[in-house]
């Protein structure tokens, strides 16, 4: 006779996995993607699966907002870009039982045309990111597939993000004003050409740049003797002050003029912009990426002709590790903030690292 355990157990290895699609995603792909690389693989370690094609956008948001039994599966599963997950993550963050939901499994097959936090978990393993377009899907595949079967995963940490509006939200790739930001939305229209769309953009931008006067004020995350970055401490959230009331004497602040503001959580936007190099996905630490309007047309070309090198060593450009961060826009007083690659109303915000607040499976 088994034990009551012993069921627990069988019962819980018997949990489906909930795999979300989105088949309007960037390039199209998101639905041969799972046809070729992941089905297979469940199929063969016998994984069940319930599958939801997404019908519009926020479907999968309202779905993860409303399931009664999210229990039921042993983790989650996004096959499309960035805006996707971010769609999934808030609507955990919605739930009333999101301090425990948060780190329920999560599963990446890259789908879109961006895939920032799949690129940066494949960079961070080691593992290939091949294919025409660099987005790993194999490797990908067999991140969820193994990591769902034996329940491996690699902790992930999230920015909780205030605006000034007083939404607030949780982010797994971070928010930004100035170059990207613009050249995301302005090139919105070339979805066809996936992430490479950006480029062109910014192309032009190099030689037509747009400036942005704004507070920048960060909490810094000190460095060890051996120069690694001492990460936020886990389990004591800071209660960070109302936009209308003034920050504590440690934080720093800069007024400025800015081409690039970016609050990131991760090392890549895409398979080769690489805008934080030294940071892992669940290092406990937000980076503030830097560029001053001091930088050069030479040192803006530089940069961009090779961003998979990541950011160059001029005093315009600086790639900051904080704890937590206000970002002040003050002129012009209309632009573009986007939140994990999705507009958000352009002003004022605030946010901070939660260490290790959600999971990735891996293989
Ligand atoms: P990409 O990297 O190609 O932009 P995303 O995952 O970011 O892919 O998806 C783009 C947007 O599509 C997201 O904002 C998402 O909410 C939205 N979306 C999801 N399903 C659908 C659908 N069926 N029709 C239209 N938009 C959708
Ligand atoms: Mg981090």
């Amino acid at each position: 006779m088994k034990s009551e355990t012993m069921d627990e157990i069988e019962l819980e290895s018997e949990k489906p996995l909930l795999v979300f699609i989105n088949p309007k995603s960037g390039t199209g792909r998101a639905v041969t993607m799972y046809n070729k690389y992941l089905e297979p693989l469940l199929k063969d370690k016998t994984i069940k699966v319930d599958v939801i094609m997404t019908k519009y956008s926020g479907h999968a948001r309202d779905f993860i907002e409303k399931c009664p039994d999210l229990r039921k599966y042993r983790g989650l599963v996004s096959i499309s870009g960035d805006g996707l997950i971010h769609e999934i993550y808030n609507g955990l963050f919605n739930r009333p039982d999101w301090s425990q939901i948060s780190r329920m499994p999560m599963g990446l097959i890259p789908g879109g045309s961006g895939c920032a936090l799949n690129s940066s978990l494949l960079r961070q393993l080691g593992q290939v990111r091949d294919g025409s377009t660099s987005l790993g899907p194999e490797a990908s595949a067999n991140n969820v597939a193994v990591g769902a079967s034996l329940g491996r995963t690699t902790p992930l940490d999230l920015l909780e993000i205030e605006l000034e509006n007083g939404d607030t939200y949780v982010s797994f790739l971070g928010a930004t004003i100035g170059i990207v930001a613009d050249s995301d939305i302005g090139s919105e229209w070339l979805r066809c050409l996936g992430y490479l769309r950006v480029y062109l953009y910014v192309g032009t931008r190099m030689f037509f740049p747009k400036n942005y006067r704004v507070r920048l004020s960060y909490l810094p995350l000190p460095r060890d003797a051996n120069g690694q970055v001492c990460p936020a401490p886990e389990d004591t959230p800071l209660a960070l002050p109302k936009f209308s009331e003034k920050l504590p004497p440690n934080w720093v602040v800069e007024e400025g003029d800015f081409r690039l503001l970016y609050a990131i959580n991760i090392s890549l936007l895409d398979p080769v912009s690489l805008f934080a190099p030294e940071s892992k996905v669940g290092d406990g630490i937000a980076w503030i990426v830097v560029v001053r309007s001091s930088i050069t047309v030479r040192e803006t070309i530089n940069w961009t002709l090779n961003l998979q090198d990541g950011p160059i060593d001029v005093e315009a450009m600086e790639v900051i590790p904080v704890r937590a961060f206000r970002i002040e826009p003050l002129s012009p007083s209309t632009g573009i903030l986007t939140l994990d690659g999705e507009s958000v109303p352009y002003g004022k915000f605030q946010g901070q690292v939660i260490p290790k607040k959600a999971n990735l499976f891996v293989s």
